[in-house]
């Protein structure tokens, strides 16, 4: 179902077979698209017009893709999703608080990055904000959906966007166990089964960035959940 008005998508790569085919499959699925061969001229083209996502690539010739997503999110509120093309920069980009909102590794098939741009997309709009002044606690963990804050005692710790989504899932539904695929569906609004070790790199880095505070238990072989805590504190 192609969207109502043209969104624009900006696909910042330097390679002009990636960047055509993948601009071909966006504009076939109803998006405007414009390109962008380098980090300059994405940022020109930002401070143009702000398009409704951008697609990253990492490696660009003039600067790198992690740099870039670190300016970009500093002076703009737009989701973006970066492409890679080795596995092993999978927890550079989620992992450390860089902001992209998802992934793809090359070669992708391009029918499932338009799968997961129709995703993020919806996932932004307004709706999620709807339960703005909800906090969930969890012993000393306080999470502040409108703010989109969290806080261990006093300190604020400071995640990335789907990190925070994947806290709120598993706090909102404290005591249930979700796996893999449905945490997948929920947070990164995946229909199909993908790829779970997104969930896996996420909880790594939530317990890390949380310590002892983290409430995420590990289900073995089915997946996470948030224990109640022996002193959990209700808003
Ligand atoms: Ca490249």
């Amino acid at each position: 179902m192609p969207p109502t008005t043209s969104q624009t998508i900006l696909v910042v790569e330097d390679e002009a077979s990636i960047a055509s085919f993948v601009s071909l499959y966006l504009k076939n699925a109803g998006y405007a698209v414009e390109t962008a061969a380098n980090g300059a001229e994405a940022l020109q083209r930002l401070g143009a017009a702000t398009p409704a996502l951008i697609i990253l690539d990492l490696m660009l010739p003039d600067v790198d893709g992690v740099e870039l997503c670190r300016r970009v999110r500093q002076r703009w509120d737009v989701p973006i999703l970066m492409l890679t093309a080795r596995d092993e920069d999978v927890d550079k980009i989620i992992g450390l608080e860089v902001g992209a909102d998802d992934y793809m590794t090359k070669p992708f098939n391009p029918r499932e990055l338009v799968a997961r741009v129709k995703s993020i997309l919806r996932r932004a709009t307004p709706e999620r904000r709807e339960r703005e002044s909800d906090v969930l606690r969890h012993g000393e963990l306080a999470v502040d959906a409108g703010r989109r804050e969290v806080r261990v005692g006093d300190d604020e710790v400071q995640l990335a966007p789907k990190e925070f989504d994947l806290l709120w899932e598993l706090l909102d539904h404290k005591g249930l166990v979700l796996t893999r695929d449905q945490l997948l569906e929920r947070v990164w609004g995946y229909t199909f089964a993908g790829d779970t070790r997104t969930v896996d790199v996420h909880v790594r880095q939530l317990r890390r960035k949380l310590g002892d505070a983290s409430p995420i238990v590990t289900v073995w072989g089915v997946g996470y959940k948030v224990a109640p805590s022996r002193d959990a504190v209700n808003a």
